[in-house]
C-alpha cells in the first residue's frame, strides 16, 4: 500500500513524567536533551484523565486514552485489570498502519495479548506472560521477569552466575537478529544487575539496567524493522518517583532518616537524567524529518500521608495463595503490579469457584476478606488486597502481623505476602506533560488548555493524516 503519512513518528512515554521535576533540571542543564526538544517544539502541561469515581489518575485507561483520543468509557480500558481485549477502539498505531506505516511498539500499556502487525510489539510491565509480537522477541519479556522475580526475591541470591546469565542473555537476543556487540553490551547490563546486593540500591539499579536494556533492544528493532510509527515507553520515572519522594522533599516526611536522604535524595533526579539520555539516542537515530514526542499519562506529586498501610509495601506471593485454597495444580499465578492474575483455560466454572475460595480467605481480627477478586474475560480472576487505611483496625495496628484464616486453618500473612521497599511517598496526579516536535510545528509555542486526549489527533495531523470524526480530544493549535 502506498504511504500516506508524511513523517515518521517517535513516541516516547515517560510514565509520572512532570513539570515540576523537569523544571529545576533544566534550569541546571541537567537534561539537555529534553530541553532541546522544547525550545524546538510545541510543549505545555496537559490534563490527565480517569474514569468517574475513581480516585486515581490510572496509567492503564489513560495510555489507551493517549492512543485512542477516547475517554475510558468509549476506549473500553477502565478497570486496572483490563488488557487489550478489553479495547472497542482504533488505536493511533492502527490509523497508522491503515496508512501503510511499519509499527514498532515498546512498552505501550495494554498491548498484551500482543495482535500481529506488520513491524514488532512488546508489551508492558502489566503483560500476564512473556507473549511478543513475533514470538522470536518473547526472551525480551522473560528478562523482564527475571529481572522482576530477582527484585521479588530481593534476599535470596539468584541462581546461576552473572557470566552464565550472561551467555544465556546473548544467545536469545543473537537469534533476534541484534548484532553481537550489541548483544554482549545489553546482556552484561542485565546479568550485572541480577544478581548486585542491597535491596534498596539494587532494586535502582535493577529499574536503569532495565531502561538501558530495552532503549538498547527497541533502537536496535527500529533500525531492522525500519518502522515508520515507533513508540516507546518507560516507567522508571513513576516508580523512582512513588518511592523516592521522601528523600528528595524530606521536610514533607519528618520521620526520614538522614543516612538515607543522603544516599537518595537525587534518586529521582537520576531517572530523569537517564530518561534523558534515551530521548538523545531516540533523537539521533531518527531522520531529520521526523516527528518526535515525549509524553506522560499522569504527573506526580507528594503523599505525605500514604494511603498505604504499614511501613513496607507488600508483595502476594501468589502460588501461596492458590496452595491455601487448594488449587495449585490447574492455576497459574502471574504476578502483574501489585495484584495477582490467576489464570486457566477459558472456564466458568474453574473462575467462580476460584474467586469464591479467595474469597473465604479472611483476616482473623477483622472477619473481613483480604482480597478484593474481581472476575477477567472467562480465563482469569484478579486479586488485590482489601486492606485499607480506612479502616481502623488495619490504620492502628498495621498489617504486618495479621492472621488470616482459610475454612479451619489459620497462618500468617508472611505466609502469603512479604514485604518489598519503603512505602510509597508520592501518587500520581492531574499534571501530564506533552513536548511535540517536527516539520510545521511551531518551535516554542506553549500548549494551553489542553488535555491527554489531543495527544492523538494532534500526532495524525501533524503526520498530514485525516483525523476521523467523533474523537473525544481536538488537534491542538501548534502549527506554523
Ligand atoms: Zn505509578
Amino acid at each position: 500500500m502506498a504511504s500516506q503519512f508524511k513523517w515518521p513518528v517517535y513516541i516516547i512515554g515517560i510514565s509520572g513524567g512532570s513539570w515540576s521535576v523537569i523544571e529545576p533540571l533544566i534550569a541546571s542543564g541537567r537534561i539537555p536533551n529534553i530541553e532541546r526538544l522544547i525550545c524546538n517544539g510545541a510543549s505545555g502541561t496537559v490534563e490527565s484523565i480517569r474514569v468517574k469515581g475513581d480516585k486515581h489518575f490510572r496509567p492503564q485507561t489513560a495510555w489507551p486514552t493517549i492512543a485512542s483520543g477516547l475517554r475510558p468509557e468509549r476506549h473500553g480500558v477502565t478497570r486496572f485489570f483490563d488488557d487489550a481485549r478489553d479495547i472497542k477502539a482504533n488505536m493511533i498505531w492502527d490509523v497508522f498502519q491503515e496508512q501503510g506505516a511499519k509499527v514498532g511498539l515498546f512498552g505501550w500499556p495494554i498491548t498484551w495479548p500482543p495482535k500481529p502487525i506488520d513491524g514488532f510489539m512488546v508489551p508492558s510491565h502489566l503483560a500476564r506472560d512473556s507473549q511478543t509480537w513475533p514470538s522470536e522477541l518473547s526472551f525480551i519479556k522473560m528478562l523482564d521477569r527475571e529481572g522482576q522475580s530477582a527484585e521479588r526475591n530481593s534476599g535470596n541470591q539468584s541462581q546461576g552466575s552473572t557470566k552464565q546469565n550472561r551467555l544465556k542473555i546473548v544467545k536469545s537476543l543473537l537469534k533476534t537478529g541484534l548484532r553481537p556487540s550489541s548483544a554482549m553490551r545489553i546482556a552484561t547490563t542485565a546479568a550485572r544487575a541480577i544478581v548486585t546486593g542491597d535491596v534498596e540500591k539494587r532494586a535502582i539499579l535493577l529499574r536503569h539496567a532495565k531502561l538501558e536494556l530495552n532503549s538498547d533492544i527497541f533502537l536496535s528493532l527500529v533500525k531492522q524493522y525500519q518502522t515508520d510509527f515507533s513508540a516507546f515507553t518507560t516507567f522508571l520515572v513513576d516508580l523512582i518517583s512513588h518511592r523516592y519522594w521522601r528523600y528528595r522533599d524530606p521536610d514533607l516526611f519528618p520521620n526520614t532518616d538522614e543516612e538515607s536522604v543522603i544516599h537518595f535524595h537525587d534518586a529521582i533526579d537520576k531517572a530523569y537524567e537517564h530518561v534523558d539520555r534515551i530521548v538523545g539516542r531516540v533523537v539521533a537515530a531518527a531522520p531529520g524529518k521526523s516527528i518526535i514526542a515525549i509524553v506522560s499519562e499522569h504527573g506526580m506529586s507528594a503523599e505525605p500521608i500514604s494511603a498505604e498501610i504499614g511501613k513496607s509495601r507488600y508483595i502476594i506471593q501468589g502460588d501461596k495463595v492458590l496452595e491455601i485454597v487448594g488449587l495449585s495444580s490447574t492455576i497459574i499465578a502471574c504476578p502483574v503490579a501489585r495484584w495477582i492474575a490467576f489464570r486457566f483455560q477459558p472456564n466458568r466454572d474453574t473462575q467462580s469457584n476460584l474467586a469464591a475460595k479467595l474469597g473465604r480467605i479472611l483476616v482473623k481480627d477483622t472477619l473481613l476478606p483480604l482480597f478484593q477478586v474481581h472476575l477477567h474475560q472467562d480465563d482469569e480472576v484478579i486479586a488485590k488486597f482489601n486492606l485499607h487505611s480506612d479502616n481502623e483496625f488495619y490504620a492502628k495496628n498495621g498489617i504486618d502481623n495479621l492472621t488470616l484464616t482459610y475454612n479451619d486453618r489459620e497462618f500468617p500473612i508472611s505466609y502469603i505476602a512479604k514485604p518489598l521497599g519503603s512505602q510509597r511517598s508520592a501518587m500520581h496526579d492531574a499534571q501530564a506533560l506533552m513536548i511535540l516536535t517536527g516539520p510545521g510545528i511551531s518551535a516554542g509555542k506553549k500548549i494551553f488548555d489542553a488535555s491527554i486526549l489531543d495527544f492523538m489527533p494532534t500526532i495524525l495531523h501533524a503526520a498530514g493524516i485525516s483525523v476521523p470524526s467523533g474523537l473525544d480530544g481536538k488537534v491542538l493549535d501548534i502549527f506554523d
